[in-house]
């Protein structure tokens, strides 16, 4: 059970909608190993951003499972694009290293603010529930026990599917309660 700690859940949030509307210093891309271009979120983040994204993309050479890479945002007016490869179905510990390695990037860059969309849980298969449930476990032990977590401001959970919307509502309760 996770205490009450409002100054520590006023840093996370659930947005619904495209999550290349967000103004944040980064959003994070549920791509594929090749980094270049695909379906879903990842086929709406490389539609907003242009053809100079993919450009950027296929200067990294792709990116493992679990793994993330940044870039810029190109016509997306933001900072930067966090490119990460979630697992395909549900594995809990690659999940939490895929959102883990995106929060080093955040760390890396000095970035304030972040959008996540429901990594694995479109093409790739992971069941929404305990993907949510991994997710805010990994965010919450994350902000409470890194050392440089307090430089981030806000961790935004970008939703897109109204199943979401209820699952997450119902988890951040218990995983960022608040008084
Ligand atoms: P994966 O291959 O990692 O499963 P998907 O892109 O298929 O990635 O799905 C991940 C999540 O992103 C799903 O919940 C899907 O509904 C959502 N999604 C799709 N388009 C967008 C968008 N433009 N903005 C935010 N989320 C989106």
């Amino acid at each position: 059970k996770f205490s009450v700690d409002d100054k520590l859940s006023s840093r996370v949030a659930i947005w619904v909608g495209d999550i290349t509307f967000l103004e944040v210093d980064a959003i994070v891309n549920a791509a594929n190993n090749s980094l270049l271009g695909g379906g879903g979120v990842d086929g709406a983040i490389h539609r907003a951003a242009g053809s100079s994204l993919k450009a950027e993309c296929a200067t990294l050479h792709g990116c493992q499972t679990a793994d993330a890479k940044i870039t810029g945002g190109w016509c997306i007016t933001l900072k930067y694009v966090i490119h990460t490869v979630g697992p395909r179905g549900e594995k809990p510990f690659e999940l939490e290293k895929t959102y883990m390695s995106c929060l080093d990037l955040v760390k890396e860059h000095n970035l304030k603010s972040v959008a996540f969309p429901c990594i694995s849980t479109g093409l790739y298969g992971y069941p929404n529930e305990p993907a949510c449930k991994v997710v805010l476990k990994t965010i919450r032990n994350w902000l409470e026990k890194d050392d440089n977590a307090d430089r981030v401001e806000l961790i935004i959970f970008c939703l897109f599917l109204k199943s979401d919307i209820e699952l997450y509502e119902q988890h951040m309760r218990k995983f960022f309660p608040c008084s």
